[in-house]
């Protein structure tokens, strides 16, 4: 074996989990190798995901205000969608950001290998060119790539995925949506608004099944009103695709048959783990049945010095998850004290509109723990700001602990529900209570102003100080 250099900490995959590993390592003075076998350097978060995904979802929000010009006082111009032009926008954004972050790898603190990676044996990796580096501790953080789900038909037909979508310069006339989870809900939502006539089929019973049911419905909602077929309970029973390309997606739907014809298939299944070819089995690191590397809470897997973060390892594959695991791995490895990550206040949010957010506990976990809990609610289309604003979709509550009135959980479906958790997060994470909450200023008329009505009926239902 061809070993050229050895270092304290290796790092595959340079994206948010592995940039974050990369750049605590350096602080804590360790030699420091990043390896990414990307085309171009930036990870799925700027490339093909997070910020492509907003940038081009908030034009399309502008533009889904701008048609409703009379409600507001201006005259009604009708405006269309340049999706040639979004995208002129959105390639810009996106290549400061890119550019940027590949900068951060070639600014000299790390020596950065631009090849695909796989694991010799518990200390040494292998590049495309036979080239072999060593190193005392690893950290996996090879992100994720389109999963192929058993679909009946699926691997017969040309389907295209979030990549494809955000790399639209046309909007196609029609387009199905297979799958109802964040990316399908967002980028259908997208598409629909930019022109296209959207369907989107869902397996199970809901949108947004990992959400609350009063925030899943209420997106539904707005997905109805705005003219998109959403139909849940869906099993799909084949898919053939004829000369002229039309894909045929024949599923039954209420115990009845039914069949559609797309020329825009949008494969918006999911993702899985990129944790083939890396030859970890070999070296005993284990894998979950989903195909997730396993760690323990401070992202240490069963081979004690390799770690894994951000989607390769999960279980919550969003950016700041993985930048707090790509953190604690660096800091664990080179014997720092640092908190174990946990999810008890972890933040969701999904960029529809009304948007729809989370932060800790909800319900159904809080009943699982058998932890006595009170929570209070409140419409938006009741709250001054938001009836101003015409966002009078959507809800938010507030869910504390019974006998001290902590604040465990939040959720908000609506307007920049996004922007609107954050004070709750906050609150979820320093372990406020309700009576803290309520005496705080609330300037008004805001839209926060709307999580004064939940706090202040759980601060008179629970006795301060109790
Ligand atoms: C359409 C879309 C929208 C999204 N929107 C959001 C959002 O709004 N908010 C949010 O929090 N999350 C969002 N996400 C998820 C988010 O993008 C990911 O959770 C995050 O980018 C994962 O970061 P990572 O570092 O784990 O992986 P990545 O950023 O994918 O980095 C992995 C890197 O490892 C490299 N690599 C892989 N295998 C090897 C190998 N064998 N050798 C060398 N290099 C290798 C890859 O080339 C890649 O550069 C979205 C995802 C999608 C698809």
């Amino acid at each position: 074996m061809n070993v050229c250099e050895t270092y304290d900490f290796i790092v595959i995959g340079g994206g948010s989990a592995g940039y974050a590993a990369a750049r605590t390592a350096n602080e804590l003075g360790a030699k420091v190798a990043v390896v990414d076998d990307a085309e171009e350097l930036g990870g799925l978060c700027i490339l093909r995901g997070c910020m492509p995904s907003k940038t081009l979802i908030y034009s399309s929000e502008i533009l889904h205000f701008a048609r409703q010009g009379k409600v507001f006082g201006f005259e009604d111009s009708r405006p269309r969608a340049d999706l040639a032009l979004m995208q002129r926008r959105k390639k810009e954004i996106i290549a400061e950001f890119a550019d940027y972050r590949a900068a951060q790898l070639k600014d000299g603190r790390f020596s950065l290998y631009r090849s695909k990676a796989k694991f010799v044996d518990q200390s040494s990796i292998e590049f495309t060119d036979g080239k072999t580096i060593k190193g005392d501790r690893f950290v996996l953080a090879t992100g994720s790539q389109i999963a192929m789900p058993p679909v009946p038909g699926l691997d017969q037909v040309s389907f295209k995925t979030s990549d494809e979508v955000l790399e639209l310069t046309e909007v196609p006339n029609e387009v199905v949506v297979l799958g109802g989870g964040i990316v399908a809900c967002e980028l259908a939502q997208f598409l629909q608004r930019v022109g296209s006539k959207v369907t989107l089929l869902q397996r199970s019973e809901g949108i947004l099944r990992d959400f609350p049911q009063r925030a899943s419905d209420c997106i539904r909602n707005k997905f109805t009103e705005e003219g998109m077929i959403v139909k849940t309970g869906v099993s799909i029973e084949g898919m053939e695709q004829a000369r002229d390309q039309t894909i045929r997606v024949v599923y039954r739907h209420k115990g009845v048959k039914e069949s559609i014809d797309t020329q825009f298939l949008f494969h918006a299944l999911g993702r899985k783990p990129a944790t083939d070819r890396l030859n970890l089995k070999e070296i005993g690191v284990e894998l979950q049945e989903s195909g997730h590397v396993q760690t323990n809470s401070f992202q240490q897997t069963s081979i004690s010095h390799i770690y894994a973060a951000g989607d390769c390892a999960g279980p919550h594959e969003i950016v700041h998850v993985a930048i707090r695991q790509g953190e604690t791995a660096a800091f664990h490895a080179l014997g720092k004290s640092v908190e174990a990550v946990t999810y008890d206040h972890l933040l969701g949010v999904v960029f529809t509109d009304p948007q729809v957010a989370i932060v800790g506990l909800l319900p159904a976990e809080l009943r699982k723990r058998g932890i006595e809990f009170l929570s209070a609610d409140y419409p938006f289309d009741d709250h001054g700001k938001s009836i101003l604003m015409e966002a009078k979709h959507g809800y938010v509550a507030v869910h504390a602990e019974k006998s001290t009135g902590v604040v465990l959980g939040a959720e908000c479906a609506g307007k920049d529900a996004g922007e609107l958790i954050q004070t709750l997060s906050i609150a979820v994470s320093l372990k406020a209570t309700v009576h803290q909450l309520a005496k705080a200023d609330w300037y008004h008329p805001t839209l926060s102003e709307i999580w004064t009505y939940p706090l202040e009926d759980l601060a008179e239902e629970i006795l301060e100080g109790s």
